[in-house]
């Protein structure tokens, strides 16, 4: 087994100890691979570390380094369906959601691509004619890119385009349930061009195959999408070598429905908001505000349609949603949804596994709906991650902003209504850094994605996305070198 890429070689783990990866949709093997430690990560640092002191790729023209992620988008394109179908038996999401997300990773190495080789830099005015100055952009260095199961190659795509549109090097270690489109990134980017030791990948848990990538003081910046508990320690670590850090970090999206929203339009998102893939997505719209005289009604085709929701595996082309990633995922859904009953809340529907016997190999959950949740309670607050939705109510502008922002999170939220000026004032006014107005999850490659509060810092996509990975520098340069006699005297 030798599904780690150090320093251009394909080796294996140095301890030899595997990990099987099981599809979340039918518990079915789908294989076994190397499973790192410390040392691995160690070894792939070290290589990440020389490609970036003594190889070529930093100081490869910007444009050239662009054409490289251009070339890995067609590549990506060329083999959407192994790529998909991997993503697929990794997650057990639907098939069709995965091919979508390849679409989005092509588009995303694509917009980088033609980023990298526009970036100039800027020339400073000095005011002074035997003086000249200027900001250029630099790579950071090596970049440690911890990544999650939920969307695998989309989450790092977004760190892995930008890293080597900026010059970087890197080590990826990604989610240890979900290793198999890493591995062939890995072998497009290669494909591509790619020099050896640019690109590293390790596979194996986050305490000991991740861990390394917040401590080494090799590793110049650590690029961490996941959970708040583990972005927490990853910051905390990454502090004892003032490394940079980026946090893409967990949500509890607020939907904020007022009464005069197109009302098919609003169930309907709503739905999508809450149970595309299962709600394991960081910016799904756990939280529905719906203003007060709507609530039974809208709530009620809420409910009717959840219901109606088929799940499945990857490849049921009936299915309309999957599986949850692993048994102690559902586990922990599952403490959620206890303790939100027993902070009072209404159980409209779900709420437990399906009955479906065809479904009882997988890791299954009911679309959920808790009703009458309290404020400030825990179903508000934390991220259950997975098919749960929870339904708060509000009487007017003030108080619909008010709920939606009382969170620890901030990362995304939707506004649906049929006043286009209260539409911009609500978005104004809401704490969370994507605002969808009468929609839900769209996002762009060329606008920023990041989160606001707890959600995270820095900032992923869009321009500032490639600024993540670069260094600042002003240059600035004495035309006319030559003593100063700052002090006359002293100069004698
Ligand atoms: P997680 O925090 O459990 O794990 C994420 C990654 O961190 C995995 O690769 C894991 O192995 C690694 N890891 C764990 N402990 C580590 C440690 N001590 N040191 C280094 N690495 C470590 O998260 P998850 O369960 O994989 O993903 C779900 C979470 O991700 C949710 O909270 C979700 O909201 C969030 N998420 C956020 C975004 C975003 O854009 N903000 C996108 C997707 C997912």
């Amino acid at each position: 087994m030798a599904e780690f890429f150090i320093g251009g070689e394909w080796v294996g783990s140095r301890s030899g100890r595997t990990r099987e990866i099981r599809c979340p949709a039918d518990g079915s093997l789908v294989a076994e691979v190397a499973e790192g430690g410390r040392e691995d990560t160690e070894a792939a640092i070290a290589a990440a570390r020389r490609a970036f002191d003594s190889g070529e790729w930093p100081s490869t023209p910007a444009g050239q380094r662009g054409d490289l992620l251009l070339r890995v988008a067609g590549l990506l394109e060329r083999d959407k369906a192994t790529f998909a179908r991997a993503e697929s038996l990794d997650t057990g999401k639907r098939l069709v959601e995965s091919e979508y997300d390849l679409d989005d990773i092509a588009a995303c190495f694509r917009y980088f691509g033609k980023l990298a080789g526009q970036d100039a830099g800027r020339v400073v005015d000095t005011g002074n004619p035997d003086a000249f100055s200027r900001i250029v952009h630099e790579p950071v260095g090596v970049c440690g890119l911890i990544t999650p199961w939920n969307y695998p190659l989309l989450q790092t795509a977004w760190k892995v385009a930008p890293a080597l549109a900026a010059g970087n090097t890197f080590v990826l270690k990604p989610s240890e349930l979900t290793p198999h489109t890493s591995i062939l990134l890995m072998r497009a980017l290669t494909e591509a061009g790619v020099p050896a030791g640019v690109a590293n990948l390790v596979l194996g848990a986050g305490p000991e195959a991740g861990a390394p990538l917040s401590e080494h003081p090799d590793v110049d910046l650590v690029s961490f999408t996941g959970g708040l508990a583990t972005g927490r320690v990853i910051a905390a670590a990454a502090a004892a070598t003032v490394k940079k850090v980026a946090l893409e970090l967990g949500g509890k999206n607020p939907n904020v429905v007022f009464a005069d929203a197109d009302f098919e339009t609003a169930v309907d998102y709503a739905l999508t908001a809450i149970f595309l893939h299962s709600g394991q997505v960081c910016s799904a719209g756990a939280r529905l505000i719906v203003q007060k005289e709507l609530h039974g009604e809208f709530v009620g085709e809420v409910v009717r349609r959840a219901e109606l929701i088929r799940l499945g595996g990857p490849f049921d082309p009936d299915a309309e949603t999957g599986p949850l990633i692993s048994a102690g995922h559902r586990e922990k859904v599952e403490r959620y949804v206890a303790a939100a009953l027993e902070e009072g809340a209404i159980l409209r529907t779900g709420g437990k596994r399906p009955d479906d016997p065809a479904l009882a190999d997988g890791f299954y959950y009911l679309p959920t709906v808790l009703d009458g949740v309290k404020r400030g309670g825990t179903a508000v607050t934390e991220e259950s991650f997975g098919p749960v939705l929870t339904v708060e109510t509000f009487t007017d502008e003030d108080e619909a902003v008010e709920i939606a922002n009382d969170t620890h999170y901030g990362l995304a939220g939707a506004v649906f209504t049929s006043d286009a000026s209260r539409a911009q004032r609500v978005a104004n006014r809401l704490r969370h850094g994507t605002v969808w107005i009468n929609d839900f999850h769209p996002y762009l490659p060329q606008a920023e994605w990041g989160g606001f509060k707890q959600s995270g810092f820095g900032r992923e996509l869009g321009p500032t996305g490639l600024a993540e990975y670069q260094e600042a520098k002003h240059i600035y340069q004495n035309l006319r070198p030559g003593p100063q006699y700052w002090f006359p005297g002293a100069a004698k």
